[in-house]
């Protein structure tokens, strides 16, 4: 049974050349990989199955998606894949969509999207559906699952609620920690998190057509976030870098002098950032949030948010595996005495860090120990 009503008589191979040529682009791939990729999504329509779980969310990524006036991401979601279960988007409700659930999962072989965190403390009593922990609800959907999809910072990393009582974690990891609570039923799973707050939803539309078409997933970084979004740090590629090397600051957002001056000094963490946003952009390609005069808060980190918090504002000590709490005013301060260059910052980050070099993503990831 599909909750969600599919309308393929409306999709035409121009369609799916179109979304071919996009995903193609999206992924960095070559055009010359069309033909395949049209072909794997006209034999998918209605046949891929997708459960869309959500927990200790505030339905931001859910929004971002059916926000999205390109046509893409809802030609993906609702013409191409079949979307067996969304609590947000689906007509069907009380017994009738936990029997779609059940079902889609005694079949087997979905995508698996996860939103929001998983809350593990109190036995998971802190997000229940129906009676039942999320924690567990995930446990059963991912033990069928052909790859599972946490999307948008909290399903990633535990994001915003991490920083509450209720030990919420991502799928994978409790922030930067790799933590095992869903091992036993992830065995080799392809895991693919797609942080930032909210999701952007042409990076899960490109995961999806990749996986369609070759039955694997893009190469993942240290986190599991594929390289091609996340493979690039903000503050290299920043328009405003150019301020930042001069020392051009906002320090007065009256003053229409420091228009487009660099966001350093307003809390920006760009320079922990790593993502495609800056070129991606969001709001239907229309800006980004450095481009809208908003300092970057480093949405796609495992750190965000309790690490970078509070966000937009300068003075803050950032925990680093291995170094401990590093007061970011000091740092500034010694780059300062000892390099007028703004790239100074990228090596000292570097160095305390471990997880930059030039640009790219280098990190270890920690392993907590197993849990019972
Ligand atoms: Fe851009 Fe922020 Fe780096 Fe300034 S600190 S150059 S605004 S990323």
């Amino acid at each position: 049974m599909h909750v969600l009503s599919l309308r393929p008589p409306e999709l035409t191979r121009r369609d799916f050349v179109k979304l071919a040529s996009a995903s193609l682009a999206l992924l960095g791939l070559s055009q010359t990989l069309r033909p395949r990729v049209v072909k794997a999504l006209e034999e998918s329509v209605g046949k891929t199955p997708v459960i869309w779980l959500e927990g200790q969310d505030c339905c931001g990524c859910t929004e971002s998606l059916v926000n999205s006036l390109e046509p893409l991401a809802t030609t993906v979601l609702l013409d191409t894949i079949s979307l067996r279960y969304h609590e947000t988007l689906m007509a069907a409700s009380g017994h009738q969509s936990e029997e779609a659930l059940t079902k889609t999962i005694a079949e087997g072989g979905y995508l698996l999207v996860i939103e929001g965190s998983i809350p593990l403390a109190e036995d998971g009593l802190f997000c229940t559906v129906g009676g039942r922990p999320f924690k567990d609800i995930v446990r059963d959907a991912a033990r069928n699952a052909a790859a599972i999809v946490p999307v948008g910072s909290c399903a990633s990393f535990g994001g915003i609620p991490r920083s509450g009582p209720t030990d919420a974690v991502g799928y994978l990891f409790r922030g930067t920690q790799r933590h095992h609570y869903f091992d036993d039923v992830t065995g080799n799973k392809p895991v693919i998190n797609l942080p930032t707050c909210p999701l952007h939803s042409e990076r899960l539309v490109a995961v999806i057509v990749h996986y369609l078409t070759f039955s694997t997933v893009p190469p993942l970084d240290h986190f599991n976030r594929p390289l091609a979004f996340y493979g690039y740090n903000q503050h290299e590629n920043c328009e405003r870098r150019g301020h930042f090397d001069a020392g051009r600051f906002v320090t007065d957002w009256g003053d229409p002098a420091q228009q487009g001056w660099c966001l350093y000094l307003k809390g920006c963490r760009g320079p922990w950032s790593s993502q495609d946003c800056w070129k991606r952009l969001w709001n239907n390609r229309t800006n980004y949030c450095i481009q809208a005069n908003t300092p970057c808060v480093a949405c796609s980190e495992p750190e965000f948010y309790e690490s970078f918090s509070p966000i937009y504002e300068r003075q803050f000590d950032v925990k680093l595996p291995g170094v401990g709490r590093v007061n970011i005013d000091k740092v500034m301060a010694t780059i300062a005495g000892v390099a007028a260059g703004g790239a100074a910052i990228d090596i000292v980050v570097s160095r305390l860090t471990g997880r930059w070099k030039n640009g790219n993503k280098v990190e270890e990831v920690k392993t907590e120990e197993k849990e019972g």
